[in-house]
């Protein structure tokens, strides 16, 4: 089998990598429908998050399962599976409160930019489709794994309820599906802030009322003036710079929340600074489990098209230019066909 390995910053390969097979009884081996990059990868392949070693890429994944480990009891081979990126049992406590990207078992996916791969703990991490779903639905179907489910975190980490009025900040595929959730959630306003057309236009597809293309203290400035000097009630923070979370921060109004999914790369915040800042603050790798069946019927019954996020589709054997293409936002977000 072929599969993806970073070796170093912009040293992407795609070559011969072992098969994966059961390792626990609790695994799943599945035959990937689809995959594709996150915006995640690109920390390692910028060379701003540390490789040692060989790595193999792709955390984001739904497809066919062919194989189980014999203590696997719900998940079946032929079932059409999704899963999250973070791996769960989805019984101990941590996951019964919801946040299954922290149970107590929790492992990351990785390996899934490939044409088959290792899921632990099957009967927790994966949600199966009653039958095969139709072609079309395949890249929305991969968009809840990942993608938005981490965006419709974010929207609800800042609390977002009907008549809110919302902020986001980041105009990547996380930031767009931000946009999606909030709009489901019944936001009265959101706002987008970008400063690229294409970004914008799917923004404003997605549910944006307004756009902001100014950053940081400019940024929140026009938030303040766009929302009577208040700020906004839930902001959504998808970027991870020390620059975006403070933007984020600031552009909430005091008792105002901030959902912040960005991994974070150098974000430094000073214990007055939130003293006096007065806001609720959750964060976190998305628990992405809790949403999956709801996010999975929304698109099954067409209600949302998360899939359009992707801008390009390659072959997986060309995976070294999808990566770059997201590099250099050539490409919002890249399906890779296996
Ligand atoms: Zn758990």
């Amino acid at each position: 089998m072929q599969g993806t390995v970073l070796y170093g910053p912009g040293d992407i390969r795609f070559e011969d990598v072992a098969e994966p097979r059961i390792l626990k009884p609790t695994d799943a081996i599945i035959k990937l429908a689809a995959t594709c990059i996150c915006g995640s990868d690109l920390w390692p392949y910028r060379g701003l998050q540390p490789v040692d070693g060989p790595q193999h890429m792709g955390h984001e994944y739904c497809g066919t399962v062919v194989e189980v480990g014999r203590d696997v009891k719900t998940i079946k081979a032929g079932q059409f599976v999704i899963g999250s990126f973070a791996t769960s049992d989805n019984t101990c406590p941590h996951c019964k409160h919801g946040f299954q990207s922290s149970c107590e078992q929790r492992e990351f996916m990785s390996g899934a930019q490939a044409s088959y791969a290792r899921v632990p703990l099957a009967d927790g991490t994966l949600v199966a489709t009653t039958e095969v779903p139709a072609d079309d639905l395949l890249p929305s179907l991969l968009a809840v794994s990942d993608v938005l489910g981490t965006g419709w975190y974010a929207a609800n980490a800042a609390r977002v309820q009907p008549g809110s009025t919302v902020a986001v900040v980041g105009d990547g595929a996380v930031g767009l599906m931000g946009v999606l959730a909030a709009k489901q959630m019944g936001a009265e306003r959101i706002i987008a802030m970008s400063r690229h057309k294409a970004r914008q236009e799917l923004a404003l597809e997605y549910g944006a009322t307004d756009i902001v293309t100014e950053r940081g203290d400019a940024g929140v400035a026009r938030i303040k003036e766009t929302t009577k000097t208040v700020g906004a009630d839930a902001v959504l923070e998808c970027v991870g710079t020390n620059e975006s979370m403070h933007q984020a921060i600031n552009a909430a109004r005091p008792g105002g929340s901030i959902g912040f999914v960005g991994v974070p790369h150098g974000v430094e915040l000073n214990g007055e600074f939130l003293f006096f800042s007065q806001k609720n603050l959750l964060g976190g790798p998305a628990p992405v489990r809790r949403f999956l069946p709801h996010l999975i019927d929304l698109v099954l019954t067409r209600k949302i098209n998360p899939g359009k996020v992707f801008d390009q589709v390659l072959p997986i054997a060309d995976v070294a230019e999808g990566y770059k293409a997201m590099d250099e936002r050539r490409a919002i977000k890249t399906l890779l066909r296996v």
